[in-house]
């Protein structure tokens, strides 16, 4: 396979495939999304943004969303790629009032442009069930964004440049048909909504039941950890007590926020 280096106007740089593909028309296609081998680089959220030139801040056409549960020593961080999954029955269509169709060439879901700053964008947005749909502020009149599956690099033969972006391969991109055969129909993951509603053009592979490698015995790792050689001891292991979950960024998955500035205030890691 071959590669080069594409730089828009940011700059950020991103590496993709030049190896085209010829795609079929009049199916849809979707995304495949696997949680056991993603590991939450955020890398397909930040090509996203900069292949569609997208400033730093709260439009996120994809998001990797992240969540965290338990408290130490058995606690999990959670992962899952969103964006529009350009849904069958996609009922943001409706509510946007003309300012969304689903073309038939692909069966994207598209939004006018023209359109982005009107109250039919938010009426969509309250529509959508993935919080596909985001915006640049709260104010009335901010400029709505949302993926459009690549449609420029398909009319290339490209694969969209989030999947061709992921170092881990967690995603991929073909037609529905074909990914249910590669792998599988679930169609929704832990948090997601419940697919009937809407019937999204995506497959997931949940994460796999976390594993200990090795037990965790506070009362031989603290002193480890703690120890510094000839310097004083780092921290005093009597003092270590067990973390409440309360306190972590964030501990349940948030597919809408209450505001723009909602991720970034909960999470350590969506800041762009
Ligand atoms: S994910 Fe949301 S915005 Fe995208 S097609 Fe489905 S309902 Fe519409
Ligand atoms: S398909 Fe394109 S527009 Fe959609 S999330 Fe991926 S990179 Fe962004
Ligand atoms: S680029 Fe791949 S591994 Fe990184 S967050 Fe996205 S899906 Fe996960």
């Amino acid at each position: 396979m071959s590669s080069s280096s594409t730089t828009t106007s940011s700059t950020t740089t991103i590496i993709t495939s030049t190896t085209t593909t010829t795609f079929q028309t009049g199916v849809q296609y979707g995304f495949f999304y696997d949680a056991s081998r993603c590991n939450g680089c955020h890398a397909c959220a930040v090509a996203c943004k900069s292949w569609l030139e997208i400033p730093a801040g709260p439009q996120k056409p994809a998001r990797l969303q992240e969540w965290e549960t338990g408290s130490f020593p058995n606690v999990q961080l959670h992962f899952v790629f969103t964006t529009c999954f350009h849904c069958a029955n996609p009922i943001c269509v409706p509510a946007a009032n003309g300012a969304m169709m689903k073309e038939p060439k692909y069966g994207v879901v598209l939004m006018d442009p023209s359109l982005a700053t009107t109250q039919s964008m938010r009426d969509a947005a309250a529509a959508c069930p993935y919080g596909a749909i985001t915006f640049d502020s709260d104010a009335d009149g901010a400029t709505a964004v949302k993926c459009n599956m690549c449609v420029d690099r398909l009319e290339q033969g490209l694969k969209p440049v989030c999947v061709m972006t992921c170092p881990m391969r967690a995603l991929d991109f073909d037609t529905m048909a074909n990914l249910e055969a590669k792998y599988g129909t679930l169609q929704t993951i832990e948090g997601l909504p419940d697919p009937s509603e809407t019937n999204p053009s995506v497959v997931f592979k949940p994460t796999d039941t976390p594993k200990q490698f090795v037990p965790y015995n506070p009362s031989e790792a603290l002193p480890l950890l703690a120890n510094r050689g000839n310097l004083p001891p780092l921290f005093d292991p009597s003092t270590v007590t067990t973390l409440s979950t309360d306190i972590v960024g964030r501990n349940h998955l948030v597919l809408k926020p209450a505001g723009v500035s909602d991720p970034t205030d909960t999470s350590i890691h969506d800041e762009g």
